[in-house]
């Protein structure tokens, strides 16, 4: 890594007030208790990581979950001061939280701001209540729109809501509405989903025992050409895979990890990119407190990443982008040679046109997003 390269840090809050019906991401329930413990155990692991690697720069945070706004303001705001006292963080650096609308009042907002928080990311999924209840969602539709207006009131600029499609019973119609209640909630950034259903959650199950209504593959297609064209003539920029921004609020954060840049990260779960180390920390809260409580590092995997791993992660999260990769970095970066070992199957991808190359960038074409996939299997 580049010195004078700055990294991005994620902090991982892996607490919700309730579980989705889809969901095992790393998030816990019915562990308040924990919050307090959990928020100094994040000051133990940042000290430890100062320890390793001395005063790391960075110019993005990303405090994400589970629901980062469940705890504590008091918490967060030690979690923030310990980060700045122990790694420097750019002045302007993007600071992005996100936040559930179900847990946001006019204080914590306020609260945000003054922290030095600009980005809100908000779990919005979807624009109809009773998909929101069927996916076990804590807010309704009218939440989502009270959660905007008032980080609007307390100086938020810069806004992200995430919505899903190919939820069980949803329509073309639903779809459309949800599009159109993020383009003029006058937001900045939108991140569209394909909905995953993780295992060991009450929808894999019933899924598996076909009681779960069918999605069918054709419609999901059609939603997200829908989304496509609409946030495009909306303004939005479409820029990577699933994100869509305004000019100039695209996540920097987001861009390091499809990029390769380096990361820290931070609390049970989370995962680092740093010196060409890709590590996970344990994913059990109580675990994480009970090992930092001994100084122990809760790291459980570590992987060096040699050069030809990298250039293979460099197309396949390069290709996430709509810019694409350019070939020329590339070949700067691992020599001719290597990027060369691709040349026959990139030529191969220009034939079935899932890929083109325009000046040096490599891109995905519009049935290259369609089935990006395949694509990837031929960079692994
Ligand atoms: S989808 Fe988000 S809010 Fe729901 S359980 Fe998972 S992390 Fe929590």
């Amino acid at each position: 890594m580049n010195d004078i390269e700055r990294a991005g840090i994620y902090i991982h809050i892996p607490f919700c007030v309730k579980k989705c019906n889809y969901c095992d991401f790393p998030s816990f329930t019915r562990m308040e208790g924990l919050f307090g413990d959990y928020a100094l155990t994040l000051c133990k692991e940042m000290e430890l990581v100062r320890e390793r690697y001395g005063y790391v720069s960075a110019d993005t945070l990303f405090i994400g979950g589970g629901t980062p706004s469940i705890i504590s303001v008091s918490d967060l705001s030690l979690i923030i001061n310990t980060l700045t006292e122990l790694f420097n963080v750019s002045e302007n650096a993007e600071m992005t939280l996100e936040v559930n609308p179900g847990t946001v009042t006019y204080e914590k907002a306020r609260a945000y701001r003054q922290l030095g928080f600009n980005r809100i990311s908000i779990g919005f999924q979807a624009a109809q209540d009773r998909l929101l209840r069927l996916m076990g969602r804590i807010h309704t539709k009218d939440m989502f729109a009270d959660c905007v207006n008032l980080v609007k009131k307390c100086g938020f600029t810069n806004i992200n809501a995430d919505i899903i499609f190919g939820i069980p019973t949803q329509t073309m119609e639903d779809w459309i509405e949800t599009i159109d209640t993020v383009i003029s909630s006058d937001i900045t950034h939108v991140s569209c989903y394909s909905l995953e259903i993780g295992e060991n959650t009450p929808w894999f199950k019933m899924r598996e025992r076909g009681e779960l209504p069918f999605t069918d593959d054709e419609l999901e297609r059609q939603m997200y050409d829908y989304a496509v064209a609409k946030l495009g003539s909306s303004g939005f920029r479409h820029y990577e895979i699933s994100n869509f921004s305004r000019i100039g609020f695209e996540c920097m954060h987001n861009i390091k990890y499809w990029s390769c840049k380096p990361y820290l990260g931070f609390g049970a779960a989370a995962h680092s990119f740093y010196r060409n180390i890709r590590s996970s920390n344990l994913t059990d809260p109580v675990e994480y407190i009970k090992i930092l409580k001994r100084r122990l590092s809760p790291e459980v995997t570590a992987q060096t990443i040699n050069d030809e791993q990298k250039l293979s992660e460099r197309f396949i999260l390069g290709l996430r982008l709509t810019d694409g990769v350019s070939l020329k970095s590339l070949e700067c970066e691992f020599g001719s040679r290597a990027v060369k070992e691709y040349e026959s199957k990139i030529t191969s991808l220009e034939e079935k046109k899932l890929v083109y190359i325009d000046k040096d960038m490599l891109r995905l074409t519009k049935t290259g997003l369609d089935y990006a996939n395949q694509v990837w299997l031929e960079f692994i």
